[in-house]
């Protein structure tokens, strides 16, 4: 400032009162959390009477007395006497109803699903694996996985449906309930499948990607294990590679899905290794053609490696065959390379290796190595590296959390 610059005019307290900050509105997915923290602790006992889930999930006593009468109304949990006064009054103590109905849910791999059955806390109480052909279109698989969880349900004595989900190897519109524009899939693009779903069984439904749904499931199991070892996740990194390759983003208990429901799609970054094989998203030289268990089948199959799928290659390369152990080394090595550049943008704190490749250990051990050589020193300073906890779970339990706050969200 110069000697003829005017004075700035002084400080003044700023005497009107602040702007109102606007509540936002809630979507389904955080409405529902609270509720669905409320009925795990109920179901496990860790947190049984008003007070202590107060206390432990840091709510106001109001909200918890809200929601624990939504609850109660919803016939979902019961009031089963007195526990042991705390300075006053004796808390009614809470549990889970045994009547309080299931969740069905299916993880849709190309070859394979997964399916399972889940208590209102996000636990599964059955489980069961089939046979399926993603390329034989919406109608022929939902129905196939339809009559595999009718099944599950018989010999469960035919309890009560609140919801059903399931997650499938591509993009999805999660608000509209459709896939979107996914690759080897004639006849799902813009398959209304929460609708089909909702029809069939007449109760809320659920469709997202598998990779969202695995790192959803992990991030819930991982925040259960929690309860006993103390060590939290807020950010999260989930690779699934089997047959196809993805990446599932959860934050704070959510998945980031993205502008246009395409986040974490790792399957689709170019890379110089693939140079210009053809993808079956339309483009060349994509990660997926030359890491995914169908592209190392192709290699392997012109070295003369008799393999079928990707249960063939896992099996060879637990069996130290070494084609398929320098095979998938080599695909650890182009998927760590690939991974470095998004861990050190995000910089999250666990990178969960999940999938039927990620039990292969070279494969595991050469996405390490190469996140450790390839990142910044501060991004793995305190990163934890790890295969999944949930195993070939991960995605059920996903599609059951995301089922389960669609449906307390809608009660
Ligand atoms: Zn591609």
């Amino acid at each position: 400032m110069t000697a003829d610059s005017p004075a700035p005019p002084p400080f003044r307290l700023l005497r009107s009162p602040p702007p109102r900050v606007r509540r936002q509105k809630r979507d389904s997915e955080l409405t529902g959390e609270t509720a669905s923290a409320l009925l795990y602790m109920i179901s496990t006992g860790s947190a049984t009477n008003r007070a202590d889930l107060a206390r432990t999930l840091g709510l106001p006593p109001s909200t918890i007395t809200g929601k624990i009468n939504e609850l109660l109304d919803a016939s979902l949990v019961e009031e089963v006497g007195k526990g042991d006064p705390t300075g006053g009054r004796r808390p009614r103590i809470l549990q889970l109803r045994e009547d309080a109905g299931v969740m069905l849910a299916a993880d849709l791999g190309r070859n394979h699903a997964r399916l399972a059955l889940l208590n209102m806390s996000g636990g599964i109480l059955c489980t069961e694996s089939i046979a399926i052909s993603i390329g034989s279109g919406p109608e022929k698989v939902l129905g196939l996985v339809a009559d595999a969880l009718r099944a599950l349900l018989a010999t469960a004595g035919q309890p009560t449906v609140r919801g059903v989900g399931v997650c499938i190897p591509g993009p999805v519109d999660v608000a509209k309930g459709m896939v979107e524009s996914p690759a080897s899939m004639p006849g799902w693009h813009r398959f209304d499948v929460v609708d089909w779903l909702a029809a069939e069984f007449d109760t809320v439904a659920v469709v997202d990607n598998d990779a969202n749904m695995m790192g959803l499931g992990e991030y819930a199991y991982l925040a259960r294990q929690a309860q006993a070892t103390s060590v939290k996740y807020k950010s999260m990194l989930y690779l699934k590679a089997g047959t196809s390759i993805g990446c599932g983003i959860v934050i704070d208990g959510h998945v980031y899905r993205g502008a246009t429901a395409l986040a974490g799609d790792i399957a689709h970054v170019r890379v110089a290794a693939a140079g210009e094989r053809p993808c079956g998203c339309g483009n060349r030289g994509c990660l997926e053609t030359v890491v995914g268990g169908a592209g190392i089948g192709d290699e392997l199959r012109k070295a003369g490696v008799p393999v079928r799928d990707i249960f063939d290659i896992v099996r060879l390369a637990q069996d130290s065959d070494v084609r398929a152990t320098t095979r998938t080394r080599a695909a650890g090595r182009l998927v760590g390379d690939t991974l470095a550049a998004i861990v050190n943008f995000f910089n999250p704190e666990v990178v969960v290796l999940g999938g039927l490749l990620s039990t292969v250990e070279p494969f595991v051990a050469a996405i390490r190595s190469q996140l450790y050589e390839s990142c910044h020193p501060l991004a793995t300073t305190s990163l934890r590296i790890q295969q999944s906890a949930a195993g070939i779970d991960a995605g059920v339990l996903g599609v059951g959390q995301l089922c389960l706050r669609k449906a307390l969200s809608e009660l």
